[in-house]
């Protein structure tokens, strides 16, 4: 189904913003606060350190992961269009995080052809076999590489860091879920394929929530991010009600909203606050806290977002998933729009989980590319 003009903004600047914070972020994350000040001055890093041989800002592994998500998704859904059956998304998206894993393991992209089992097209982007400090839990979770019907309960390590929160986005802004209960849990198991402690996986259930109402609101409802942040809130404490450290997760999005209204103009004090964002609760925290205190400037949140001595990257990507669904592609500032790599492939993505497999009268894909890319795993030459 092709989906209206707004809501395909929405899902690429969701898409697009969550990378802009990311390449933003990336240049500073090992670095604390007075190194990145010392560094940048006063306002911290404010626009794209780009990268000295190919002149662009680069996306590290909280994108690469983001559209390999992504990819895994479309490959299900183009499952189910055409043969009817389907299984999870978390089913498809694990192979596709396999794949992600070779491309962390091999540097060239001619081993992959040798290799004949492919689960995405992004294999043959070669950008993204590069290594952008690739998170230790999600290496060693995949190279385990057990597969689970249920992630969630399979609890394959106890692992609480934000590598699966960060990667979660593209589920939240793929279609209206006809069930946003069972979307929130989907977006937990996503993000328990790799890690298994429940404050590692429950974030990724609110944030998917909060990227699902705003990128289609309930029908002739219009919720402020605040409203819209309680909701998910509420969802969260109702789906994982009995768990030991539900508590632990509704305590710092109570205390992101709070925080995003008291008077303080200081926006690093305030994340001072809420962690740095190493763990997942604390990355759904920060970039909670960024989003509500700057819900009309996504510049702002970002820059927020990734000036502290926590994981910047992680909290800069999340943070524009967030702003950029809320903002939409069009309410991203010009700036961020030259020199980001792969930018084409981010909108491709976008676009795909956007417009869905469309399927001919004969059975097959209506868009050749699109069978290319989602059946045969190949990227189209053009
Ligand atoms: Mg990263």
């Amino acid at each position: 189904m092709m989906r209206n003009e707004k809501q395909q903004d929405a899902i690429r600047g969701c898409l697009y913003g969550g990378a802009v914070g990311d390449a933003l972020g990336y240049e500073v994350e090992f670095w604390d606060e007075e190194q990145i000040f010392e560094a940048y001055g006063p306002d911290g890093i404010t626009a794209y350190e780009k990268d000295r041989g190919s002149g662009k800002a680069l996306i590290s592994d909280d994108t690469q992961m983001s559209l390999f998500t992504a990819n895994g998704i479309l490959v299900g859904d183009t499952e189910a269009a055409l043969r009817g059956s389907h299984g999870w998304p978390r089913e498809y998206v694990m192979k596709a995080y396999k794949d992600w894993l070779k491309t962390q393991e091999l540097e060239e992209q001619q081993e992959y052809r040798a290799d004949g089992a492919r689960h995405s097209w992004l294999l043959d982007v070669p950008e993204l076999h590069a290594r952008r400090a690739p998170g230790r839990t999600c290496l060693s979770a995949l190279e385990d590489g057990e597969e689970y019907e249920d992630y969630v309960r399979a609890k394959r390590n106890c692992s609480k860091g934000c590598g699966g929160i960060m990667r979660v986005a593209p589920l939240g802004v793929w279609r209206p879920a006809e069930d946003v209960r069972a979307l929130d849990m989907e977006g937990a198991q996503l993000a328990a394929i790799t890690h298994g402690h429940s404050l590692g996986y429950m974030p990724a259930a609110v944030l998917v929530h909060l990227l699902q109402r705003i990128v289609f609101p309930p029908e002739g409802k219009s919720l402020s991010l605040k409203e819209i942040v309680l909701e998910a809130r509420d969802a969260a404490a109702d789906l994982f009600a009995g768990d030991p450290h539900l508590a632990g997760l509704l305590d710092i999005i109570d205390r992101a909203v709070g925080l995003s209204e008291n008077g303080a103009p200081d926006d690093l004090d305030n994340i001072r606050r809420l962690g740095e964002g190493w763990v997942a609760e604390e990355t759904l925290g920060i970039a909670l806290y960024c989003a509500l205190r700057h819900p009309t400037d996504f510049s702002a949140g970002v820059v927020a977002a990734v000036n502290h001595s926590g994981d910047s990257d992680s909290t800069g990507a999340v943070t524009g998933n967030i702003l950029g669904a809320l903002l939409g592609y069009g309410g991203i500032e010009e700036k961020w729009k030259e020199d980001l790599e792969i930018s084409d492939v981010i909108l491709e993505i976008a676009d795909d989980l956007c417009h869905g497999c469309r399927v001919s009268a004969s059975g097959r894909c209506a868009d050749p590319e699109w069978e290319e890319k989602y059946v045969a795993m190949r990227r189209p030459r053009r």
